[in-house]
């Protein structure tokens, strides 16, 4: 008898997701809003993909060894896909959240997941650095936060047997979108895409795949969307996540969001509040099924908007990112967080 219908490791249950296109939501508006489900992934998120790209890549790099320990700033998704990746690969995952963010959002439920996939989950404190944080808006207030988090893992990386996977800064990110999510983007539509529409936190996701489109000349306009609070397309341009690093002693790198805007992409940028993206995350779980979380809510939104100025008949793409029950603590009031 031949044993064909099984994978020898769960990290093979990564990518390949399906895609859907919406009815409900856009009827009535000739248009095509199709949704690649990445909540379908194994720990939950799309993230599966970069962290899986980052840590193969760092061990042929040489940087990530045998019992060596994984470090990564984060609140949502990377640290449970790093969690999932790392514990299968038999590495130590130390992830760091910063504590202000269990107040503003509760990432209660991403927590609880890394630490079942085995990781190990430390707050960093924030308000030792009170006065970089004075008079800040909230956007910029969320950069100065994230530098503090990416020192945190700095410190550690200059440790033996750590590596700071810097998903900020790792080009590698982009490059997982690139060869995976946009490959199948392409071959599920056929090449037969007028607009990509994605958060961007990273900018992974929104780079990675809008590098694929250029290299298989599909003409789509790639439109990434911000939500109000963590502008980081306005952290770029104006240096404020870097100026943030400086003052913290990080040594400069050139971030996945400077290279893309270097490379002129997106075409266009929108922000999207978090009444918008939850609205819609709702009438996605309730209308069409989808059980995905704020920010998917946010590009459905945006994708539709962008249909509709397309005119009819356009095919616009775009990503289910995350799982609802990521969220849930924060029910029914969730935030757009990237
Ligand atoms: N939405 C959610 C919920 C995310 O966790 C992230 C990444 N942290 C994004 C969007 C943005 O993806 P990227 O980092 O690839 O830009």
């Amino acid at each position: 008898m031949m044993m064909l219908g099984w994978t020898r490791s769960p990290l093979d249950l990564i990518g390949n997701t399906p895609m859907v296109k919406l009815r409900r939501v856009t009827e009535g508006l000739g248009v095509n809003v199709f949704v690649k489900c990445e909540y379908l992934n194994p720990s939950g998120s799309i993230k599966d993909r970069m962290a899986l790209k980052m840590v193969e890549e760092a061990e042929r790099k040489g940087k990530l060894k045998r019992n060596g320990t994984i470090v990564e700033m984060t609140s949502g998704n990377t640290g449970p896909a790093l969690a999932f990746v790392g514990s299968v690969k038999g590495y130590n995952v130390h992830l760091f959240i910063p504590s202000q963010w269990t107040g503003s959002y509760n990432p209660e439920n991403r927590i609880k997941t890394m630490k079942l996939f085995g990781a190990k989950v430390t707050p960093v404190a924030t308000d030792v650095h009170r006065e970089m944080l004075e008079g800040l808006s909230e956007s910029e207030a969320a950069a100065a936060i994230i530098a503090i988090g990416m020192k945190k893992c700095y410190e550690l990386e200059r440790r033996k047997g750590f590596w700071w996977a810097d998903q900020i800064r790792n080009m590698d990110n982009a490059l997982a979108h690139k060869e995976s999510t946009g490959k199948e983007i392409i071959e599920q539509l056929d090449g037969e895409i007028d607009a990509w529409v994605a958060s961007i936190g990273t900018g992974g996701t929104l780079f990675g795949v809008a590098e694929a489109l250029i290299e298989a000349s599909v003409d789509a306009r790639v439109v990434g969307l911000e939500p109000k609070d963590a502008r980081v397309i306005e952290w770029a341009e104006k240096g404020i996540l870097n100026n943030f690093l400086k003052e913290l002693g990080v040594p400069k790198k050139k971030s996945i969001v400077e290279v893309m805007l270097e490379k002129g992409v997106p075409d266009e940028a929108m922000t999207i509040g978090d009444r918008e993206a939850r609205e819609m995350a709702n009438r996605l779980c309730q209308e069409e099924g989808l059980f995905c979380g704020i920010s998917s809510g946010a590009n459905v939104y945006a994708a539709i908007k962008v249909a509709k100025k397309l005119g009819k008949g356009a095919n616009v793409v775009t990503v289910l990112v995350d799982s609802r029950d990521r969220y849930l603590p924060e029910y029914p009031n969730e935030h757009y967080v990237i």
